[in-house]
């Protein structure tokens, strides 16, 4: 008997706290030693398999609302209207962790989880790139309060959450303002994007963010570019339209590029989404494939 899975709760969260408290809760033996591992395609599989959710399905629902995987597949091609890439349904096995590796947590959310609760959990909204916490607006904390060890699950048990470190628990640790607003900014465009449940379609995220970056200063566009790093340079020209072949290979980085300077060409996400449909007409509900 497992425990649910609770709402943003990252699968290595999920894994551990089960762990923690039953071993032998999960079938499958080897989700423990996972903990140590990547957790890759063949263990979100199974995890999705012993929450009892139905094949690729479950598959791609613990990808999409659980895994930081959510950046690369939320904006398709048109064809590929499923959660994930129609890969993840085969025997194809994607050997990369599909969730992070590194933990993060928000002391006020640990707190108000154990109030509403009784226990906290690992977010995979605060494993992302993020720094600050997007409903409490306080830093996130990624190395152990208590013995300075980053949270990696090679590192520093995920368990810790649970049982605290040197006997000391993460409840007890002070939250510390954050006075960035870009990070503030960030946080909350990339927690709108983990909730939101519609396909977007590439091409019309393609022209909507070619036409917002039309209108900018030349300064402005410079900056933006510069911004993006070498990885991404390729995926800014699309949005320019200097380059009009965005090749599968590139769909992912592409999406992550609009999930990390979206924040700054719109004021949030929901006027991202308004300028997309304003292009492709209403979206579809991803969980309708
Ligand atoms: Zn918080
Ligand atoms: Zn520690």
């Amino acid at each position: 008997m497992l425990f649910r899975i609770q709402s943003e709760e990252s699968v290595r969260s999920f894994i551990a706290r089960n762990i923690l408290i039953n071993p032998k809760g999960f079938n499958k033996e080897n989700l423990g030693y996972a903990l140590r591992r990547a957790i890759n395609s063949k263990r979100v599989k199974y995890v999705a398999e012993e929450l009892g959710w139905e094949e690729k399905f479950g598959l791609n629902r613990l990808l999409y609302n659980h895994t930081y995987m959510v950046e690369r597949i939320i904006i398709r091609d048109e064809d590929q209207r499923n959660y994930s890439l129609d890969q993840y349904g085969g025997a194809w096995e994607d050997r990369r962790d599909l969730d992070s590796a590194l933990g993060y947590f928000c002391p006020d959310c640990v707190r108000e989880d154990i109030d509403l609760l009784g226990f906290s959990y690992w977010k995979r909204s605060h494993a992302y790139d993020v720094k600050v916490c997007a409903k409490h607006n306080v830093k996130l904390i990624g190395e152990c309060p208590f013995c300075s060890m980053p949270f990696h699950y090679a590192k520093h048990t995920f368990g810790s959450m649970w049982v605290g470190c040197n006997g000391r628990m993460f409840s007890e640790c002070s939250s510390v303002a954050n006075n960035d607003t870009d990070e503030f900014n960030k946080s909350r465009f990339y927690r709108d994007v983990c909730g939101y449940n519609y396909y977007i379609s590439r091409s019309a995220a393609v022209k909507a963010i070619g036409r917002k970056i039309s209108i900018l200063p030349d300064s402005e566009i410079l900056n933006l570019e510069n911004d993006v790093g070498r990885r991404s340079k390729a995926s800014f020209a699309i949005f320019r339209g200097l380059n009009n072949s965005c090749t599968g290979e590139s769909l992912s980085s592409f999406s992550s590029d609009i999930l990390y300077k979206g924040f700054k060409l719109y004021g949030g996400f929901s006027e991202f989404i308004a300028e997309v449909e304003s292009i492709s007409g209403r979206l579809a509900v991803i969980r309708d494939y």
